[in-house]
């Protein structure tokens, strides 16, 4: 994004402004009605009166893409649509992407969904159904307007607040606060500014083989993904996910009733188990990669930074999602192995009279469960595992 010098008409002259840019785009479906373009035509002015207010340090441009070839199958998916918004947002060179629709979204985690904000594609999907349900039509345009910001307030790194228009709300009504807080506008600056060195494709020096690309990219952005990976709280993965873990709980079980288990256990040596678990770790993050095929996310024509950041967070997420899951089957296992019977375990295990060496054991125990957990998750409702990874949150 920006770092795109470009030349502004100003009352007459030419001038060079060297603010960075940041292109916004809306996307809606070329069949919305004249009523809900009227409403959005209102949104984009107000908003973007707004944030080159607040923001004068930005050049904002904002485009308005009208689709003919938008997903119209019902339910209107928010995971579909998301994926549909950051492919065009590669094409358009667009910096952050709303899609915009009148129709309902299917909800997933949450009882009803009125948009979904993706940080690692940098878009987000806004349904109008329910703001257009009040009767008032500027309560509709404050509604809008709030659980826009909302989204954008997600897509620019900020969390939820109480005192402000990133409070979570049960619907949107266009009740106040409509606005960020002080603090949250110098945290979207700070956000802005960090990433509005130009992108690799743009700079001229980027290879033309993706390995490469893919290798200077992690050299010259490694500690912002690792941030980003981080930031995305991949252990709460598995809570979303029932089969998942369920599938893991199943065969852990039965791990632990069959003697086979334990006495597998005492013939691997402890170095071998480590490099096992590390092959195990990164064969359960290749399977449920391609078994879900999240390969599809950020895929382009040419080879785009944004394309690859959002592949190589989705990525490490899964892989540091896969890994804190295996630190909590460790620990459960870790405390199952302590309450039960020692000698009854060192016996199946045919160890004789020695003590039984329980962290082996576990780390054991907690392999066997990622390697069941892959299949699980591929055993996943289809695209809920994806949505886990994508979506910032349902709102
Ligand atoms: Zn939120």
């Amino acid at each position: 994004m920006g770092g795109k010098y470009y030349v502004t008409a100003n009352s007459g002259s030419r001038k060079i402004d060297n603010r960075p840019q940041v292109a916004i785009g809306f996307l809606i479906d070329a069949e919305e009605s004249r009523e809900i373009r009227r409403h959005l035509q209102r949104l984009q002015d107000t908003i973007c009166r707004d944030l080159e207010q607040d923001f004068p340090e930005f050049t904002w441009s904002f485009r308005l893409i009208q689709r003919r070839d938008f997903p119209r199958d019902r339910p209107l998916d928010p995971l579909v649509l998301l994926e549909f918004g950051s492919e065009l947002k590669i094409e358009y060179r667009l910096d952050f992407l709303l899609v915009l629709t009148s129709m309902p979204l299917m909800a997933r985690f949450d009882q009803t969904v009125n948009g979904v904000p993706s940080n690692m594609l940098e878009t987000g999907v806004v349904s109008l159904a329910r703001p257009l349900e009040n009767l008032d039509p500027e309560r509709v345009d404050r509604a809008i307007l709030a659980l826009c910001r909302h989204l954008l307030g997600h897509l620019w790194g900020l969390d939820h607040d109480e005192h402000s228009v990133m409070r979570p709300r049960e619907s949107w009504t266009g009740d106040g606060p409509l606005d960020w807080s002080p603090e949250e506008k110098e945290q979207v600056r700070t956000y802005l500014k960090d990433i509005a060195d130009p992108r690799l494709e743009e700079t001229g020096q980027a290879a033309s083989t993706a390995w490469r690309f893919y290798g200077q990219l992690l050299r010259r952005e490694g500690l912002s993904l690792a941030r980003d990976i981080l930031l995305f709280r991949s252990w709460r993965m598995v809570l979303h996910l029932g089969r998942f873990t369920a599938a893991t709980a199943v065969s852990i079980i039965f791990l632990f009733l069959s003697a086979e288990a334990w006495e597998l256990g005492a013939a691997i040596r402890s170095s071998w188990l480590d490099l096992i678990l590390a092959a195990v770790l990164l064969m359960a993050t290749l399977s449920i990669y391609f078994g879900q095929n999240l390969q599809e996310v950020g895929r382009a024509d040419r080879m785009a930074e944004q394309a690859a950041r959002s592949r190589i967070v989705l990525f490490g997420t899964l892989f540091v999602g896969m890994a804190s899951f295996w630190i909590n089957l460790f620990l459960i296992s870790l405390g199952i192995i302590f309450v039960l019977p020692e000698n009854v375990l060192a016996g199946w295990a045919g160890l004789g009279g020695q003590p039984l060496p329980m962290v082996h054991f576990s780390k054991l125990m907690a392999t066997f469960g990622i390697l069941a957990s892959s299949l699980g998750g591929n055993l996943e409702e289809e695209h809920n595992l994806k949505a886990v990874l994508i979506y910032t949150e349902e709102t």
